[in-house]
């Protein structure tokens, strides 16, 4: 460790991608002192996700970004579909049709859409997403930023966590001394392997597309050049039995991601301009800004996501087959759930019990959503491509006929997801007062709005505004109609020091949906308990819900 005296700070986030800077901006936004360290010097050049979730993009609303990040992407009218090709010059198998960022949310506002969120998903590069977060994080007095510095290692002393990070460039050093250290390292994570935490579940499942060795390429090619479909899309899959690979639309204009399966033998790797031609059924002019070679086939968890003052989040954790596009918000929901716990905790209001919460919470997300995601995997990755396909023929025309139908179905499973996204619940943690109702069947393409507890709280259109902007950074009471004074319960939360607000709602149809006249919602706006009136013991019930009984 360097002599001087390490800087204290209450907690440091080691990582700086899309996890990681979440997880600074909730605590920095709830003023923890805390410093973000990121070895590389800059956010990522090279796109990876282009699904951001209705359920993150609902987060990025509650930090007053959802706007900046809704903006960038493709265009306002840039359909969002998924079209399945032979090649993208050959014949198109079949199309499943999804909104552009401009219907999407008309529909959103009108609550006719697909997913009961004012958020909608948004399909946007990772690369935009990063950036913004970064300036956020930038903006945040308490953060210190450290993008170019590595967390080179650490100790938990049982009363503190110290560490020692170093500049990647200069060499120079800083040591730190914290209350926490969240792991928010990506896959390869040295937190992880540090704690000598093991990764639990499936590894090596070998796909013709989506399971085995993977190449990623971001290049720049002109889209009039005649090798891209007339018809615009979001995601254009390809399916031949030379390749199967998906090209995706970065920016709306000339950058975009290609992914193609290496599979093995002649279909392995090939110089990433051949495969994009390949893939095209086209030979164009294009220029290769970055190549990456990846593995799918991983539904891999972390068997515990924290040990003593140490926690991890985001790939760290777990590691998806990028199917429904889940890692990301995935991790993005481990970083919101646990920034606020651990605030809680730093700023003297929260118990023991709400740092326990977080793995109790969050694993099973984990493992559940890596399940789901592995199923979607085995749907396209499996799809029968026949030999005839490509062929100018009754057997080709056949071919294509049959597999219309199986990928159109397919693309319903693997994208139209609010079951997963907005219907994950933790119901059965600590901290969740149940009530015994009983609660919606969690499947992925289905979601019905409650308010169970442990429920993510459902969304709520009331006059000209949204529920969610009414409720408060800390824990917020909703009443509806007549409910019983609350007084007793806000006595309870100043005794604790637990910042509580409160919403009267006058609508029938939110009350339906919330099903009590009274419900208290977490600062991550999730349910934590629900009454038509309030328990005898309003300490008893805080005391639970703050982890500290
Ligand atoms: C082709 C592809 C498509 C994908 N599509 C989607 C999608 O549509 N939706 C989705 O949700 N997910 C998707 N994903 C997954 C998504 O990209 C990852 O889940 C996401 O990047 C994880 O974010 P993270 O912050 O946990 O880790 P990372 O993005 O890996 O960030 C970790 C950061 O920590 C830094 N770091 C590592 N070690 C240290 C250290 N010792 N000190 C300091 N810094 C360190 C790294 O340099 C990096 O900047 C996709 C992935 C791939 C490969």
């Amino acid at each position: 460790m360097p002599d001087a005296d390490p800087l204290r700070v209450s907690a440091i986030v080691a990582g700086g991608g899309p996890v990681g800077m979440i997880a600074a901006i909730e605590l920095g936004r709830r003023g923890i002192r805390c410093v973000l360290l990121n070895d590389r010097s800059t956010t990522a050049t090279h796109p990876k996700a282009n699904a951001i979730s209705s359920r993150t993009m609902e987060h990025l609303r509650r930090l007053g970004l959802a706007a900046a990040v809704r903006a960038r992407g493709l265009d306002d009218d840039h359909p969002t579909d998924l079209a399945y090709f032979t090649r993208l010059t050959g014949y198109e198998i079949g199309r499943y049709r999804q909104p552009s960022r401009r219907q999407a949310l008309v529909e959103a506002e009108a609550g006719t859409g697909r997913w009961a969120s004012p958020e909608p998903p948004h399909r946007c590069s990772q690369l935009f997403l990063e950036a913004e977060l970064k300036k956020a994080v930038d903006a945040l007095p308490s953060v210190e930023v450290r993008f170019g510095w590595r967390l080179e290692e650490f100790h938990d002393r049982g009363d503190c966590v110290t560490a020692r990070a170093r500049d990647c460039e200069g060499g120079g050093e800083i040591a730190y001394e914290a209350d926490y250290l969240i792991g928010c390292d990506g896959a390869g994570s040295g937190v992880r392997a540090a704690l000598g935490i093991e990764l639990m579940g499936e590894a090596g499942v070998i796909r013709p597309m989506m399971g085995g060795p993977m190449y990623a390429t971001y290049f720049e090619a002109d889209p009039s050049a005649g090798w891209l479909a007339q018809d615009p899309a979001w995601q254009y899959w390809i399916l031949n039995p030379d390749i199967r690979a998906l090209f995706i639309p970065v920016d709306g204009r000339d950058k975009f991601l290609f992914i193609a399966a290496l599979g093995t033998g002649d279909g392995g790797f090939r110089d990433p301009a051949s495969m994009i031609r390949l893939g095209a059924g086209a030979n164009f002019p294009l220029r290769v800004i970055s190549a990456q070679n990846w593995t799918a086939g991983y539904a891999l968890v972390a068997e515990r996501y924290r040990r003593g003052r140490v926690f991890l989040a985001g790939d760290a954790a777990h590691l998806f087959t990028p199917t429904g596009g889940m890692g990301m918000n995935t991790g993005i929901d481990d970083a919101v759930n646990l920034a606020w716990k651990l605030a809680a905790v730093i700023g003297g209001w929260g118990g023991v019990g709400l740092i326990d919460s977080y793995e109790a919470e969050r694993h099973p997300i984990g493992v559940r959503n890596t399940g789901f995601a592995s199923r979607f995997a085995d749907s396209i990755g499996g799809m029968p491509v026949g030999a005839a396909i490509e062929e100018d023929s009754a057997a080709g025309r056949a071919a294509r006929a049959a597999l219309k139908p199986l990928v159109e179905a397919h693309a319903h499973y693997e994208f139209t997801i609010p079951g997963i996204f907005l219907g994950l619940s933790y119901a059965g943690s600590p901290i969740v007062v149940p009530d015994g109702a009983e609660r919606p069947p969690d499947r992925p393409n289905e979601y019905v709005p409650n308010a169970c507890p442990g429920a993510r709280a459902p969304h709520a259109r009331l006059g000209d505004g949204v529920l969610y902007d009414r409720l408060g950074p800390g824990f917020t009471l909703l009443s509806f109609g007549g409910a019983p004074d609350a007084e007793p319960l806000f006595a309870a939360a100043d005794a604790r020091g637990l910042p509580l607000s409160s919403v009267a709602i006058d609508d029938a149809d939110a009350r339906e949906v919330y099903d009590a006249d009274l419900v208290l919602i977490r600062p991550d706006h999730h349910v934590a308990w629900r009454g038509n009136s309030l328990p005898r013991e309003c300490g008893t019930l805080l005391d639970r819900v703050r982890g500290a009984d």
